[in-house]
């Protein structure tokens, strides 16, 4: 099938002090027809910024190349067209339902006028209907009752539900989740993260999970794309990007997480020093390289910038794609005990 989105040499620049300042550079990527596509990457990896630019949601950006959904390229899109494609086509869930929601209007009736907004169609009665149908959908108690209620009366997590019901009120062929769960406790993101999986195998839309936190994508990704200064260092099923990691970075992301034995909780082993570039084209070689364990230097990690390999095509394997973008895609080391991905 088709990929749903098909991001070709994205490249995202924002006003600078002196001069433009790059976030997300040249990066091609597919969101296949169905998949839930992981997308990992500390703050300031580009990971949000590449979504939200290529929506049209993103202000101030200097966007170029394509985004392409279904065939139709966002980028050269009328904001006419764009809205309507949102909501319909396409709908995002945003970390901060709080905000996202409107704090004077019961969450059944904001339900209702997502679904009111492509449905002119229906009448009242059963648009009040559909919008307790879908907080039943995703999960809340009571939702007759509920739907009454106001925003600040829910729970942080109860709210991110309401979120979900809104952006799947018209079942949209591609979901952006951007950091939902973030806020929320690690008992209420895996229940936030269960309501996803089921609307996912209900409705089949594709679904992009953005997130810092490698740990919550286990159990919901099919594939695993890891951004870092705003490029793809890496892209695999979730299996292969958990049980062999391929890039410096995603190994350093690996060994953040708790270990098995401390049955998941514990403190965070490891922490990978530095931040990411604010301007990325202001480092040279590989992005990576000036908080890279692995580099050499200066030949090649800071003279010669890592092409994006297949892994798999190159050790002359069949199998799934698995991208790097690492001089020594080979050599990362892996980590044993990592959590074993729950595939779904
Ligand atoms: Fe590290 Fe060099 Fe690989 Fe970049 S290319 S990730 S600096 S080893």
């Amino acid at each position: 099938a088709a990929p749903t989105l098909r991001l070709r040499n994205l490249t995202v620049s924002f006003a600078g002090q002196d001069a433009p300042v790059t976030a997300v550079d040249d990066l091609s990527l597919d969101v296949d027809a169905g998949e839930v596509l992981a997308v990992v990457g500390e703050s300031g990896s580009g990971k949000t910024t590449t979504f939200l630019s290529a929506l049209g949601l993103q202000r101030g950006a200097h966007v170029t190349g394509q985004a392409l959904l279904n065939g139709q390229d966002l980028l050269s899109a009328s904001e006419a067209e764009l809205s309507r494609l949102r909501g319909r086509e396409v709908s995002v869930i945003f970390q901060d339902a709080l905000a996202s929601l409107n704090p004077v209007m019961a969450v059944g009736a904001q339900v209702a006028e997502a679904v009111a907004v492509h449905h002119r169609d229906l009448s009242r009665a059963r648009t009040r209907e559909k919008a307790v149908e879908l907080l039943e959908l995703v999960g809340i108690p009571a939702p007759r009752e509920r739907a009454a209620q106001y925003p600040h009366e829910l729970s942080g997590g109860m709210r991110q539900r309401v979120m979900i019901a809104i952006a799947i009120a018209n079942e949209p062929r591609l979901i952006v989740a951007d950091e939902p769960t973030t806020a929320l406790d690690v008992t209420i993101q895996a229940q936030v993260i269960d309501v996803l999986r089921r609307i996912h195998e209900r409705t089949d839309s594709s679904i992009v999970f953005i997130t810092h936190d490698l740990g919550v994508v286990a159990g919901i990704a099919d594939r695993v794309a890891v951004l870092y200064g705003g490029k793809l260092a890496e892209l695999g099923t979730t299996e292969d990007v958990f049980y062999n990691a391929s890039h410096p970075y995603t190994a350093g992301l690996l060994a953040c997480l708790p270990r098995v034995d401390s049955g998941g909780r514990g403190s965070r082993l490891h922490q990978i020093d530095g931040t990411p570039p604010r301007d990325i084209t202001s480092v040279s070689g590989c992005v990576f390289h000036p908080r890279c364990p692995m580099a050499r230097l200066p030949s090649p990690c800071s003279t010669v910038p890592p092409p994006l390999i297949d892994t798999v095509a190159e050790s002359g394997m069949t199998g799934e794609p698995h991208l790097s973008s690492c001089h020594f895609a080979a050599e990362v080391p892996q980590r044993a005990d990592v959590s074993a991905p729950e595939h779904p």
